[in-house]
């Protein structure tokens, strides 16, 4: 039986092993899909405090792990497919078939944005093709780029990245905006954002050259194809939390688990980062809510006298 299994192994994840690790719970943590989150997507991190030159994000990720091993952490690759949380001992269970049993459980599964599922976006994505403004909008200063979605995300993105590039295109598949008025007002007003209404990314160009010189864009009322020169596109079209193992066993709001300083519905059972996050969705503030699900954690453990 353990006391604590941290699923997830993204910042918020591991700042929770290396919480639960030095409180002595000697924590199991568990990979998933996709071994350091998010970050292993960004080659260069230049928001998490402590790193004045930079960080690649995946030795960012690595370091974590080392430090929480440091102190007793232990890993397994593996992915959690269902998970009963019923009643105690909690269960989680392995694609493999194997359960582990623990009285506490950390959800820091993270979230995945979502993606057109065209071949060239795969093909050039961390070349040009990114999902997020705040992590790779810097590498554009000056340039021309491209935002896809009318939501709230890819507003707020487009009006983040006139501070720094040349020109956004927003490219929406209809003719009004998704997003808040407040913040639709204030991208419509804004000079350097110009819209393709009507319009979806036929493909990212160019696959040969390996970087992102353009898109190639389809208007869906006319048919009419065209062409914009862009050297970066950022997907922005919504994220989904990772919540497939959990559903049905707690609650859930819009996708994301409900937690309240990490503790969600169902008692031992605490959530951190991207998956119980739909404003902030950073690394530091994944790592800062990894925290709190460990010390919150160590809290219940202490109250069962585990
Ligand atoms: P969202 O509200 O679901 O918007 C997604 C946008 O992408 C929509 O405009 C949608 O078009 C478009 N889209 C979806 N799939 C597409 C596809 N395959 N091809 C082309 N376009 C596609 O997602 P979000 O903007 O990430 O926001 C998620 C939640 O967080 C929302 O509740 C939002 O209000 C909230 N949020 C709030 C703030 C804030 O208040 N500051 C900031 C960010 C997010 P359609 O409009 O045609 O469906």
């Amino acid at each position: 039986m353990e006391k604590v299994a941290i699923v997830g192994t993204g910042p918020a994840g591991l700042t929770a092993a290396v919480y639960a690790a030095r409180a002595g719970l000697e924590p199991v943590v568990i990979d998933g899909m996709q071994p350091g989150g998010q970050l292993t997507t960004t080659t260069e991190v230049e928001n998490y405090p402590g790193f004045p030159e930079s960080i690649d994000g995946t030795a960012l990720v690595q370091n974590m792990r080392d430090q929480a091993a440091r102190f007793g952490a232990r890993y397994i690759n593996g992915e959690i497919t269902e998970s009963d949380l019923s009643g105690s001992p909690l269960k989680l269970m392995l694609s493999d078939g194997s359960v582990i049993e623990s009285l506490s459980i950390i959800i820091a599964t993270g979230a995945s944005a979502k993606y057109l599922g065209i071949e060239s976006e795969q093909k050039l994505m961390g070349r040009g093709v990114s999902a997020c403004a705040t992590c790779d909008g810097a590498f554009y200063r000056g340039q021309n780029v491209a935002v896809v979605g009318g939501g709230d995300t890819a507003i707020e993105e487009a009006i983040f990245l006139t501070r720094i590039v040349a020109g956004v295109t927003v490219i929406h598949r209809r003719d009004e905006l998704r997003a808040s008025k407040i913040l639709a007002d204030r991208a419509l007003a804004n000079d350097k954002i110009t819209f393709a209404w009507n319009s979806v990314v036929e493909e990212v160009l160019d696959v040969e050259k390996n970087e992102v010189t353009g898109l190639k864009l389809k208007n869906v009322k006319t048919g009419e194809v065209s062409r914009i020169d862009v050297t970066g596109v950022f997907m922005a079209i919504g994220h989904h939390p990772n919540t497939e193992a959990y559903e049905g066993q707690l609650e859930l709001e819009d996708g994301f688990i409900k937690a309240e300083n990490t503790r969600t519905s169902v008692a031992g059972v605490f959530a951190a980062g991207d998956v119980q996050d739909p404003d902030y969705k950073q690394a530091v503030t994944a790592a800062g809510s990894g925290c709190m699900a460990a010390l919150e954690a160590e809290r219940y453990l202490s109250s069962l006298n585990a």
